[in-house]
């Protein structure tokens, strides 16, 4: 935050936007409105993921999360159909043993696409069958041309 503040950007961190509209965003906080005057605006907010999520709930009565992904079994399968395989930002994995669903994020889903080629490969070999254990390197974010966070390996560094 200091890195930002000293760019010159302000945070407003209590409060969710619910009015857009030309030259103002509205912010609804504890204390009340919070009115932005502002010529351009920029969402940076999240995805939604792809509307193929709704389309498999629709035919094949899976569960989808708030965000839309569909919600997967430790195989990355969905529920009573262990022929459909969901990789990536459209499925919601649970099964992480720290209760907290994979991020949306290229890593995890690059292991989980090696992960169902192994699992359908031992299947149609019909040997033992792999079991899926994400291994998190860490993340980084860049603030600026001389700033950066991130967190290695459990390791939070920041400068
Ligand atoms: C702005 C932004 C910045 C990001 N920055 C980072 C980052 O710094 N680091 C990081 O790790 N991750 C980042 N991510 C997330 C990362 O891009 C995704 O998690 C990752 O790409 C997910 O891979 P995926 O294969 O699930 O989906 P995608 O990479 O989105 O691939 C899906 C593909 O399917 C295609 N497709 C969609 N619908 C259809 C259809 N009906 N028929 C045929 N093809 C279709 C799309 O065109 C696309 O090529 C970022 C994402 C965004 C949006």
């Amino acid at each position: 935050m200091k890195a930002l503040e000293t760019d010159g950007i302000e945070f407003l961190s209590k409060g969710r936007v619910h009015t857009i509209r030309p030259g103002e965003v509205i912010v609804g906080t504890p204390e009340g409105d919070v009115r932005i005057q502002a010529a351009k605006v920029i969402w940076t907010a999240g995805v939604r993921a792809s509307h193929l999520g709704r389309k498999l709930v629709e035919a094949k009565g899976c569960e989808v999360d708030r965000g839309g992904r569909v919600i997967v079994e430790h195989d990355f399968s969905i529920a009573d159909h262990p022929e459909i395989r969901m990789a990536g930002d459209l499925s919601s994995y649970s099964h992480t043993g720290i209760c907290k669903p994979l991020t949306g994020m290229a890593a995890p889903a690059k292991q989980v696409g090696t992960f169902i080629d192994e699992d359908i490969a031992a299947i149609v070999a019909e040997r033992p069958r792999p079991s899926f254990n994400y291994l998190g390197l860490g993340s980084m974010v860049v603030l600026n041309r001389a700033s950066a966070v991130a967190d290695l390996l459990g390791l939070r560094v920041a400068d």
